[in-house]
């Protein structure tokens, strides 16, 4: 199932180009707070309701980020070989900053006030200075989790999204560089893990402006999915619609305003989303 959020914060199920509108049924699950908890046991009602409901055009909605408030958003480094590559023999990358594996470093935490869907715009805050696009596969967690091995992590997933992980290079912290608005993009839609299926076999592409910077696949990351939960549930409780950024492929690059970055991932589908000037 995908579910997309969308115009003043309605739910709709997508199939191909359309959605249907299926916000009544889901409407005590997101005022208790419990959406993503609730999304396996409510797939039956959502799609009973949508074979009722009005198509209506995907292109004729604005399309909000699938979570409105996450709790927190944790996010990986640098999570694949050739990143880390790239990385090292790049100074306009680094800055100095440290660089080592994600199993020494940890992972780190951005802003959720810095999150916006793709309906929205990337605001380039300091356009005088290197900002760079990174798509990253996202995962909604769907159950607390505190501890949990990565044997039974993917039980606590509600669901899968396109995640833009927009950086802003220098040699600040990177949560500081990381957390400024509208500098995570989550979109178009969730997938939910039934319809999604294995995240370590997922291609993960970006181009700007039609042309290819990013093309990889989840099977070269250096911790799993299941492993990232693992990891991060032995720091933090992840609570339901908590995301977590999987980490970013070689190819990352600048971005300049008037750029339009289209992001895809396998069995997710395709997220556009144009940068501007402050
Ligand atoms: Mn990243």
């Amino acid at each position: 199932m995908k579910l997309c959020r969308f115009n003043d914060g309605r739910y709709g199920l997508v199939q191909g180009e359309q959605l249907w509108d299926v916000s009544p049924v889901l409407a005590p699950a997101v005022a208790s707070g419990a959406l993503f908890t609730e999304l396996v046991r409510l797939t039956p009602a959502i799609t009973d309701h949508a074979a009722r409901a009005p198509a209506q055009l995907l292109s004729a909605v604005h399309l909000l980020s699938p979570v409105p408030r996450p709790g927190k958003i944790v996010a990986a480094p640098v999570n694949y070989i050739n990143h880390l590559i790239e990385v090292k023999q790049s100074s306009e990358i680094h800055h100095g900053v440290q660089i080592e594996e994600i199993q020494r470093i940890g992972l780190f935490l951005k802003a959720p006030s810095s999150l916006i869907g793709p309906a929205d715009q990337i605001n380039l805050r300091f356009p005088d200075r290197r900002t760079d696009h990174e798509v990253e596969l996202a995962v909604v967690i769907g159950k607390r989790a505190n501890r949990v091995t990565r044997e039974k992590a993917l039980d606590h997933v509600a669901g899968y999204s396109i995640g833009l992980d927009i950086t802003l290079r220098g040699p600040e912290e990177r949560s500081f560089r990381k957390s400024i608005d509208t500098y995570t993009v989550i979109g178009p839609w969730i997938v939910t893990p039934e319809e999604f299926g294995d995240p370590g076999d997922a291609n993960l592409s970006l181009s700007v402006n039609g042309q290819p910077r990013q093309d990889a696949n989840t099977r070269d990351l250096i911790l799993s999915v299941p492993a990232l939960i693992e990891y991060a549930s032995t720091f933090y409780t992840l609570e339901p619609g908590d995301i977590l950024l999987t980490g970013t492929p070689e190819g990352v690059g600048p971005i300049a305003p008037g750029d339009m970055i289209s992001a895809a991932i396998d069995r997710i589908g395709i997220m556009n989303i144009g940068v501007a000037a402050p």
